[in-house]
């Protein structure tokens, strides 16, 4: 009998996820038995559906909004590359002498550096300060990822003012937290822009932001990939500012746990990406 190996993306909601076309690709692609299926979860159901990676049932999987601060505070073994971000977004099964446990990680950190690095080769030559607009959980894990990279200071700017000094509290390296407002001030010597509020989603757009004002080599990125080219980046593109859409970091993100999960470390092909694309 052949052993399927699950995994799951859990979520509250949940159908919305790409996750399993992306998965769902690999596994076709490996030739692998394995399964990936998401199931919704509701917060109070969170603690008791973990267990079923520790009986064995599940390999490991996903967990998204609003599951990924308490998949961190219940999982057994901590990721210690991505302890600090406070959330994880994906878990597996890890064998201990007293049977199976679960190690968590954040694997957002690693899918917006791989992103970068294969979508700009280089972007990071030249970066000494970086500017990441918004302060909430995935404003986390790319202000952890660009402080190694930028030789001078990662400054969050977020609309709550209290939030971004709180995050750049939390975090180690050289960053510092400032109103959305001081974009016009600080825009002149930052060479990296990355938007990880939820402006962009569905067509909005910042109001405020001069992004002439930025070096003319400067490379402005988005995380949110709905619409693939938001506005934001419509303008910097008009501009003749380099630009970086944010589904290449959806599909890196997935790269860790499917190696986990079941053995093979995947690719991020031109196919896997116009399948996805195609469902925006
Ligand atoms: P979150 O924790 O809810 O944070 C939202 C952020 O957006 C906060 O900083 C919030 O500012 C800001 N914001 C919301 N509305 C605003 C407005 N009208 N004006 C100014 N700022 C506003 O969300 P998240 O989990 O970090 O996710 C943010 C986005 O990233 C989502 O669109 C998500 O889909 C995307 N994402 C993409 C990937 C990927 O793989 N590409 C991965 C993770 C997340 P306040 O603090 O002032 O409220």
């Amino acid at each position: 009998m052949i052993h399927v190996k699950k995994a799951f993306v859990i979520g509250y909601p949940i159908k919305h996820s790409r996750s399993p076309l992306i998965h769902g690709h690999w596994l076709k692609r490996h030739g692998i038995a394995g399964s990936y299926e998401p199931i919704e979860v509701a917060p109070a159901e969170l603690e008791a559906f973990l267990d079923r990676i520790r009986s064995g049932e599940f390999v490991g999987g996903n967990v998204t909004v609003p599951h990924k601060e308490d998949a961190w505070r219940l999982v057994d073994f901590h990721d210690v590359d991505t302890d600090h971000l406070k959330a994880f977004n994906t878990l597996s099964q890890q064998q201990t002498a007293d049977g199976i446990a679960i190690f968590g990680q954040n694997t957002d950190l690693y899918g917006f550096l791989a992103n970068l690095d294969q979508s700009a080769p280089g972007w990071d030559v030249g970066v000494h300060n970086a500017i990441v607009l918004g302060a909430g959980g995935a404003a986390r894990a790319v202000a952890a990822a660009l402080a190694p990279r930028a030789t001078g200071e990662v400054r969050v700017l977020n609309r709550t003012l209290d939030r971004a000094v709180a995050l750049a509290e939390d975090l180690p390296g050289r960053i510092k937290g400032y109103g959305l407002d001081e974009f016009d001030r600080l825009a002149p010597d930052s060479q990296i822009v990355v938007n990880t509020t939820t402006i962009g989603m569905h067509g909005t757009r910042f109001d405020t932001l001069d992004l002439g004002l930025l070096p003319k080599s400067a490379l402005v990125t988005d995380i949110v990939y709905v619409p693939l080219e938001t506005p934001l980046l419509a303008d910097a593109r008009a501009l003749g500012l380099r630009t970086v859409d944010g589904l290449g970091m959806l599909l890196h993100q997935a790269v860790p746990g499917f190696e986990a999960w079941f053995g093979v470390r995947p690719e991020v092909t031109p196919e896997l990406r116009a399948l996805v694309e195609a469902t925006l």
